[in-house]
């Protein structure tokens, strides 16, 4: 049996998943090979703004390898619970100067939960700036320097947006944090390298 091949960020709009899917234009990050629908992953409930949403995410299969990946939208965060649009909310209002509990009132969020994002966007604070630094430049090579904000997280938030800037520049308007998500394969807050790895 082929192994199940590392997760895939994709719109959220479902249809047009199904769409880039069963037209072959995903491909697949192991060999670049084509990738064709292979039913769906588990359920699972992802706190939204707009209150509890359920995601059934699709599966698909490389017709090359023959591995399996599971299309993780880009409304998540790898191993998060809550929408990035949440969790990108509470770190820009916490470089901002608010506090935690604060914070976590107004979002309708446990304040441990808040902080954990907190702890773990500063703890990586280093390698978010040199990733969506990395991520900005690519996008637009006119972009001047990134300066510096201040403080490590703004730091890494500073570039986090100017990432997202030189995205919509290139792309066309989306939501800041889904784009955020796809830049750092769901991995923004994971505690591994995979931020190093998918510039
Ligand atoms: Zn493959």
């Amino acid at each position: 049996m082929p192994e199940v091949a590392p997760m895939l960020i994709v719109g959220a709009e479902q249809a047009q998943v199904e769409v880039e899917l069963l037209g072959g234009l995903l491909g697949c990050r192991s060999c670049r090979g084509v990738l064709g629908p292979w039913g769906h992953g588990r359920e699972r409930v992802l706190r939204c703004v707009e209150g509890d949403r359920v995601l059934r995410p699709r599966r698909a299969r490389c017709r090359g390898c023959l591995g399996t990946h599971v299309l993780v939208p880009d409304v998540v965060l790898l191993r998060r619970q809550d929408e990035v649009a949440v969790i990108g909310q509470a770190i820009e209002a916490n470089v901002a100067g608010e506090g935690c509990r604060s914070i976590a009132g107004r979002l309708g969020v446990p304040a441990d939960t808040v902080r954990g994002w907190l702890r773990r966007f500063a703890a990586r604070a280093e390698l978010i700036r040199a990733h969506f630094t990395r991520c900005a430049a690519a996008l637009d090579p006119m972009l001047g320097a990134v300066l510096p904000a201040g403080s490590g997280v703004a730091d890494a938030l500073e570039a986090v947006a100017a990432a997202a800037r030189a995205w919509v520049l290139r792309f066309g308007p989306g939501p800041v944090w889904r784009i955020v998500s796809r830049l750092s394969a769901g991995g923004l807050l994971c505690n591994t390298s995979s931020l190093a790895t998918t510039a």
